[in-house]
């Protein structure tokens, strides 16, 4: 079947996306990325003036090699503008993917490194359906693509993304890893801390009883959470969310009491109340266990919170047009929608955040950030009829 009259080229989309999973490009290296992207767009006609990239890699914390990728096409038929738009950074054990068909999916020959589907089977619908556009002439609204950057680390691309080049849309429409069916309405906060420890140094056979074991208040205070229900999956009455402790760093010798941990920690919750919650529990669990490890002179150890939100939670209106128009496109291509809500942060998260509301579709993505990271080609090819159809449908 067609979508108003338009089918992708299919052969084509699989050449890109297989091309663009080939690429190295973790987050704050998507240079190769965006200039291939820009080579596809400008061999399609498009002057090089208006394939634009903002500053957003010189605001994060990562200082990239590019910013954020931005093509406005003006529309030659009435329709409220739409973004379509995809991260173009992968998760480091990406780089050295190869990908290769096998059956119905692409997937990496070095079965070391993970496909990079996620998320550049996004970039590729995004670029499919501008590539659609103006080498076939097809009739559109207005449309702007977004390519960003440095999405796995933090959001960090959508966070500083120039908004005044996107020419206000109307619609949005982010392609990121899962089922071609499945639209994202809604997704967690995020929030992340470090949590310094220090205690009193002491010779560990000499005079332990003089030290205070930076080591024992982070395992008691971690233990305390644990046992607590408040590390992992949180589930207090009809309050959800999760934490974890990540990283524990600290010590260096047997024979010293360890005076210095390092950790970093996280908190999620769609409910923000309850985020603030999991990290008052936090903070608690770690003072309480500072104060109850003292040395023979009574001196206790302290502690340090330094912490920010990475991105605030979000829940699209059930009746929102970004998820109307994502809804009847995945009816028009065959499939049932099925409305999700995402534990964990998305370029959307920020876009919603700045006023645009955003709805996320997949694109066939299976078992991404791991080695056995697939990308289901017929998934893919309805996520390119989906692009196509919500670049050029005028009424959406
Ligand atoms: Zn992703």
């Amino acid at each position: 079947m067609t979508l108003n009259g338009h089918k992708p080229n299919f052969r084509r989309a699989i050449d890109l996306v297989t091309e663009l999973m080939a690429l190295p490009g973790k987050s704050g290296q998507e240079g190769r990325v965006a200039n291939y992207i820009t080579e596809k767009l400008q061999a399609a006609g498009v002057p090089r003036a208006m394939i634009r990239r903002d500053a957003a890699n010189r605001r994060t914390p990562v200082r990239g090699d590019t910013g954020n990728l931005v093509f406005v096409l003006p529309g030659n038929i009435q329709g409220p503008r739409r973004l379509l738009m995809a991260h173009m950074d992968t998760v480091p054990i990406c780089v050295g993917s190869s990908p290769v068909r096998r059956s119905g999916f692409i997937v990496s020959s070095n079965s070391q490194r993970a496909l990079g589907a996620d998320d550049r089977a996004g970039c590729a619908v995004v670029l499919n359906s501008a590539l659609e556009i103006l080498e076939r002439g097809l009739p559109h609204p207005p449309v702007t693509f977004c390519w960003t950057i440095q999405e796995e680390i933090g959001l960090h691309g959508a966070r500083h993304l120039n908004h005044a080049i996107l020419r206000k849309p109307k619609r949005a429409f982010n392609w990121d890893g899962g089922s071609w069916e499945k639209l994202t309405v809604g997704a967690t906060g995020g929030y992340r801390m470090a949590i310094k420890i220090r205690g009193i140094a002491s010779h560990a056979g000499g005079a332990p009883e003089r030290g205070v074991s930076a080591i024992a208040i982070a395992s008691l205070a971690i233990a305390e959470l644990v046992r607590g229900g408040w590390h992992g999956q949180i589930c207090k009455g009809s309050k959800r969310g999760t934490s974890n402790v990540g990283s524990f760093h600290g010590g260096e010798t047997t024979n010293v009491v360890s005076d210095d941990v390092e950790l970093k920690a996280e908190a999620r919750s769609h409910d923000p109340q309850f985020r603030k919650r999991i990290l008052k529990e936090i903070e608690k669990a770690f003072v309480r266990a500072a104060g109850q490890i003292k040395n023979n002179s009574g001196q206790s150890g302290s502690v340090d919170f330094d912490g920010r939100l990475d991105y605030e939670a979000f829940q699209l209106q059930k009746d929102d047009p970004s998820v109307l128009a994502a809804e009847q496109a995945v009816v028009k291509t065959g499939g049932q929608p099925v409305r999700a809500v995402a534990n964990g942060g998305l370029d959307a998260n920020w876009m919603v955040a700045r006023g645009i509301p955003t709805v996320s579709l997949g694109c066939g993505q299976i078992n991404q950030h791991m080695t056995g990271e697939a990308l289901d080609i017929e998934n893919f090819k309805s996520a390119c009829r989906i692009g196509l159809f919500l670049a050029t449908q005028a009424k959406l």
